[in-house]
């Protein structure tokens, strides 16, 4: 097998478009640079469209876990209510920042492979005062989107500040930020906006910014009055990444140039002919059919199979990567990315893999079912 030939279906980091990667090799600029600033408004502008808002939407140099720090570290002081709405490991993360910066968090979970129950969350909001309400909007852990709007209109009422985790969700699955009331969205480069990691985009709606001007956490490279201060001159407070904003810039052209709702079109396309496939196998969904997440797809491994072996197979015959289960649902699921720069034939790739994967296991199956299956959905089929 050619080393190099590999297909990256995993949810981040995900395949990077050849137009990001050559704005990516272009001369490094100075940050304190008239160049740089034009460049992160322009950025900005074009963020704006993706998030659909009117908020300051910062750049940050860090991974997504290092938005989402920066969310709460400046929202949350110590004592702080917290409602942490959990389906899944990383709606699980975002309360354990929030109890690493000794919020007092109530945390619900709900069934993994299920979405948020809004009325939990009304029934919540009613019975509590929260300054702070923590919410994914695509649980790439059990392959889960959230109703962000439901959510939004519920916490838009209270005087709690909503934080959206849309780490794996923006640029692949629509957000409204400002109609939905998302106070602070957080997503970064490496899932669905098709770049390398390193960088993490930040909204803060005005009403969050009164917050964060009271806060009282510690913090400083995190700081979002800091980065503020800078992004008022169209600077960052410290050295950003200057090649990943090169290759933002280009990663978003690309989007405007398909139009936003081409974009979920597509990954709304991939995800059903991907669902068409699955079943056509014999094989079962994880998640709940009205909770599934149009942008990864996870599969149940196969009675008595564990889910990571199947994995082993794709990887080594055929340079075909998919993730794993994680925590509790290790080996007993396995997902398939088809997010940020992912088309019909990535899908077809990730089916006919796995279908040979799942004959050399000596699983019973009728090889090119799957495979018809997504065909028939890329043709307008059944
Ligand atoms: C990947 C992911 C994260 C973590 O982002 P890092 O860039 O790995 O820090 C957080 N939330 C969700 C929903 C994710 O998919």
């Amino acid at each position: 097998m050619m080393q190099d030939k590999q297909y990256l279906m995993i949810p981040g980091p995900t395949p990077v478009p050849p137009a990001v990667f050559s704005a990516m090799a272009r001369p490094i600029i100075g940050h304190r640079t008239e160049d740089f600033a034009e460049m992160y408004k322009r950025i900005v502008e074009k963020l704006q469209v993706v998030f659909q808002t009117k908020n300051d939407i910062l750049v940050l140099t860090n991974s997504g876990t290092g938005g989402m720090e920066a969310a709460v570290a400046n929202t949350v002081n110590p004592g702080d209510k917290v409602l942490a709405l959990v389906t899944g490991n990383f709606g699980e993360r975002f309360a354990k920042i929030a109890r690493a910066y000794q919020g007092d968090v109530d945390e619900v979970n709900f069934s993994w492979g299920e979405s948020v129950d809004l009325k939990v969350v009304e029934e919540k909001l009613k019975n509590n005062r929260y300054k702070v309400v923590l919410a994914t909007q695509n649980e790439t852990s059990t392959g889960v989107c959230n109703d962000i709007a439901g959510i939004g209109a519920l916490v838009g009422k209270t005087d709690a500040l909503l934080l959206v985790d849309g780490v794996s969700g923006v640029g692949g699955l629509e957000i409204k930020t400002d109609e939905w009331q998302v106070d602070i969205l957080v997503t970064a480069s490496q899932k669905a906006m098709m770049l390398p990691p390193g960088l993490a985009m930040v909204s803060v709606s005005p009403r969050a910014w009164e917050v964060i001007k009271e806060s009282k956490s510690p913090h400083f490279y995190l700081s979002l009055s800091a980065a503020k201060k800078s992004y008022d001159k169209w600077n960052t407070a410290y050295t950003p990444g200057v090649s990943l904003f090169a290759g933002l810039e280009a990663g978003l052209d690309m989007m405007m140039a398909e139009g936003m709702s081409n974009v979920y079109a597509r990954h709304k396309l991939l995800s059903k002919a991907a669902q068409a496939a699955v079943k056509a196998l014999g094989l079962e969904l994880f998640a709940r059919e009205d909770s599934i997440s149009p942008l990864v797809t996870a599969i149940k491994s196969p009675e008595g199979i564990d889910g990571d072996d199947i994995r082993k197979i794709l990887k080594k015959e055929f340079g075909v990567t998919f993730a794993g289960g994680q925590s509790s649902l290790k080996g007993k699921i396995f997902r398939i990315a088809h997010m940020g720069f992912a088309d019909k034939m990535d899908v077809i790739i990730a089916i006919s893999a796995l279908e040979m994967s799942l004959v050399r296991m000596g699983i019973p199956l009728e090889m090119g079912k799957g495979v018809q299956a997504a065909q028939q959905v890329f043709l307008g089929g059944k």
